[in-house]
């Protein structure tokens, strides 16, 4: 069976109502579970930062992703300006925290991921989304107008408001959340967000529900949830509750890439002052595989 992207399944007037859902959530926006209400149409500034217009930092085929969204062709990465989750340890410090980029139209985003399916890249890979839901599904459905045929992967930080993903039913064919933390001193001191494992996991389940486990045709994925996880020093990210939930509530067969590229950076407590061990890292594989996840992606540099 060949699978075409899901936004392909939808009339003009079922893209619409889904744009303007998602309009209504910006005006006083609840694009994220922060729901900071900030008029960002009249210029006020939420806890991301973003205006009402796209920012882009950069965009191409991109070849650092897993092999099934990277392929021969690259997977066609659009970098988004500012980010709902601003954590201190981030390595895209430049675009996430400090803004950097310029805006695009939605027309000129459309146009960008023509290009980006014209070099043969196999899927649209949207990095940092969240905060521009309303503009990228605009953006979508004036590329899918002019040709667009390829997967849409939604590449997010996992704080995600389970109405917004809700809404994105058909539209994206692949989802790539992280899952940062299970506890809730971690999420609160390096991302000021208490309640990110409740939201993450309510937004997981709600992905699930719409693309289930990654489906490949020719060894690319065209379809599923694909979870990345980052190990951190002195399990602070809580792997273990992370490995359960997914094990329990999506599928022994979810996908996980299990990523061991932290670097200290940034305003970080002490103990996060250094890179993970190879113990570290291969007991976290190990556990995965012990509660029974069957799917893991591991790195094999280190
Ligand atoms: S997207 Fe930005 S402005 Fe909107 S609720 Fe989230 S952090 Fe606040």
């Amino acid at each position: 069976m060949h699978l075409t992207p899901s936004y392909k399944s939808l009339n003009p007037a079922q893209f619409q109502e889904k744009i303007e859902a998602l309009e209504s959530m910006l005006q006083e926006c609840k694009l994220c579970p922060r729901k900071c209400k900030a008029k960002r149409e009249s210029g006020e500034k939420g806890f991301c930062r973003a205006g009402a217009n796209l920012w882009i930092s950069s965009y191409g085929a991109h070849f650092g992703e897993e092999e099934i969204l990277v392929g021969s062709y690259g997977s066609g990465t659009i970098f988004f300006t500012w980010c709902n989750l601003r954590c201190s340890f981030c390595q895209n410090y430049d675009i996430s925290l400090e803004g950097n980029g310029e805006s695009v139209s939605e027309q000129q985003c459309a146009e960008i991921m023509i290009y980006l399916q014209k070099r043969g890249c196999h899927n649209i890979n949207l990095v940092t989304p969240t905060h521009y839901t309303p503009q990228i599904v605009k953006s979508i459905k004036i590329a899918s107008e002019k040709g667009l045929n390829i997967p849409i992967v939604w590449n997010c930080g996992g704080y995600e408001s389970f109405e917004v993903i809700r809404t994105l039913d058909k539209i994206v064919d692949i989802y790539m959340p992280d899952i940062k933390y299970s506890n809730s001193e971690a999420a609160t001191l390096l991302s000021n967000a208490p309640d990110y494992f409740e939201r993450c996991k309510e937004a997981i389940i709600e992905m699930y529900r719409q693309v289930g486990n990654i489906q490949i045709e020719n060894n690319i994925a065209k379809r599923g949830l694909l979870i990345r996880h980052l190990v951190l020093p002195e399990d602070l990210a809580g792997s273990e509750q992370i490995f359960m939930f997914l094990k329990n509530e999506i599928s022994p067969d979810v996908f996980i890439n299990i990523m061991a590229q932290y670097r200290p950076y940034g305003n970080i407590p002490e103990k996060m002052g250094r890179r993970i061990t190879i113990n570290e890292y291969r007991n976290a594989i190990i556990l995965a595989r012990k509660i029974g996840l069957r799917n893991i992606i591991h790195s094999t540099t280190f």
